[in-house]
């Protein structure tokens, strides 16, 4: 039976409405955006005084880096950089188990869920046991962040990575002996893993060559072969920092972009993450690629990394995904809104974003934060369109933040003011799986987190 989900604003199929509800039917599916009086008897869930929205996706997490969240923010003796924050994600990836994994992603993804999160790309690369052995079954650690996804409800596509190495002519680092295969050994696991989520209606696999550094080329283009037979997404992360860029051309002679595109790895279902430091030409073969970008500014601000030319790809037609990346913070509105604030702070102007090729500027930032990530992921969704999953959260129009909201600004009151401060309920395929801002297992989530993180400290 379909139910009629009903709050005073809504923002799907594009646009904003006020008195119409979403029709969703009972394989969670939306079935229609329509009045009450249009919905057949459907059984109406009232949402007095909220706004209900897309689901947004987080296209690029590592939820083990919860773990040292705000640990590594000072400046190490000898001057801090990019790479003594590098020192401490080592330490957390060398200490967690299994069951350390599971805990710590689940905190990770109740804060997604409750900032308004329903699917989440997780690029995910610590394999191996601590002595750099792989597990008896080698997807023991994928499998505990899958397993704690599928307790909270949330969507995932477990963005498998190849790590293979340091760099070019770099001895094997001790701190990434947990992340290290061989490439056929990746390829094997991977499928295993493939054949091992069939079935599992908000589980996805994804192909994730970590980068150009930890992935020579010509593994890249077997593992983009591999996902494009099987029409996979497929994730790297690429030209984040200058220094990467540099070590490309020694290796290779070229730089990061142009190196993957010769080889047939941009494709509509690859996204460069970061993508930071690229030329205006490499910008223009991503675009005639249709590949995605996903961007994580609240990471690269923390990271020093640099600001991402969101308007060159705007221009360009470049669809742009968001992740929250190291969790440093996780708040996607946050990122959706950062992407113009960092260029309004370098060219000292507003509305950079704004009328790009006839779009406007709110519409934007929100399709970034859901639909453009959802593409990323390959799963249907984002938009709320008839035949997508119902995957959506509400804000609360009471919360003081947010007084004022009208239909008219709906979409720009909830990227620019919106906060997890707002959001109550969260549903997933249709099922809500929070409710007034509270998850069934709120407590027992936080308790057992706190413990880890208390072993973690203590073993320092
Ligand atoms: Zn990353």
């Amino acid at each position: 039976m379909s139910r009629l989900f009903l709050p005073d604003l809504m923002f799907a199929q594009g646009r904003a409405h006020e008195g119409a509800g979403l029709l969703v039917d009972d394989a969670g599916v939306v079935a229609g955006v329509v009045r009450p009086e249009s919905a057949q008897g459907a059984p109406v869930h009232r949402l007095a005084g909220r706004a209900l929205l897309p689901g947004l996706a987080n296209a690029h997490s590592h939820t083990f880096q919860r773990l040292f969240r705000a640990r590594a923010e000072g400046r190490a003796r000898g001057g801090d950089t990019f790479w003594t924050w590098r020192e401490q994600m080592y330490r957390a990836a060398a200490f967690v188990s299994p069951e350390d994994v599971y805990e710590v992603a689940r905190a990770a993804f109740l804060e997604m869920l409750s900032s308004g999160i329903t699917a989440v790309g997780e690029f995910h690369y610590v394999h191996n046991d601590r002595d750099g052995r792989p597990y008896s079954d080698a997807n023991t650690m994928a499998k505990a962040v899958v397993g704690a996804a599928e307790s909270v409800g949330m969507r995932i596509c477990l963005l498998r990575s190849a790590y293979l190495r340091a760099g070019f002519q770099k001895e094997p680092h001790p701190g990434q002996q947990r992340f290290y295969e061989t490439g056929d050994a990746y390829l094997r696991n991977h499928e295993a893993l493939i054949t091992e989520m069939a079935g599992k209606p908000l589980v996805k696999v994804g192909a994730a060559p970590h980068s150009v550094r930890a992935v020579p080329l010509p593994v890249m283009a077997e593992i983009a072969e591999v996902a494009r037979r099987q029409g996979l997404p497929l994730h790297l992360h690429i030209s984040e920092q200058p220094a990467e860029n540099d070590a490309c051309v020694t290796e290779y002679g070229t730089t990061p972009v142009t190196a993957i595109a010769e080889r047939g790895v941009l494709s509509p279902r690859t996204t460069l993450v970061h993508a930071i430091h690229l030329s205006q030409a490499e910008f223009a073969r991503v675009a005639q690629s249709g590949s995605t970008i996903c961007s994580c500014p609240t990471t690269e601000r923390n990271l020093g990394d640099g600001v991402f030319p969101a308007d060159v790809a705007a221009q360009l037609g470049i669809p742009v995904a968001l992740g929250t990346d190291s969790q440093a913070q996780i708040d996607l509105l946050e990122d959706a809104r950062e992407n113009e604030y960092h260029l309004r702070l370098v060219r000292r102007e507003r509305g950079i974003l704004d009328g790009v090729r006839g779009e406007e500027i709110a519409g934007r930032l929100l399709d970034s934060a859901s639909k453009a990530g959802y593409r990323s992921l390959g799963l249907p969704g984002g938009g709320l369109a008839n035949g997508e999953p119902a995957d959506f959260f509400t804000l609360d129009l009471d919360d003081v933040a947010l007084l004022g909201t009208d239909a008219a600004t709906l979409a720009s009151q909830v990227v620019f003011a919106g906060s997890r401060a707002a959001i109550r309920d969260v549903a997933v395929a249709g099922r809500l799986v929070m409710q007034e801002g509270r998850h069934l297992l709120d407590d027992e989530i936080r308790a057992r987190f706190r413990r880890v993180v208390r072993r973690f400290v203590e073993e320092a």
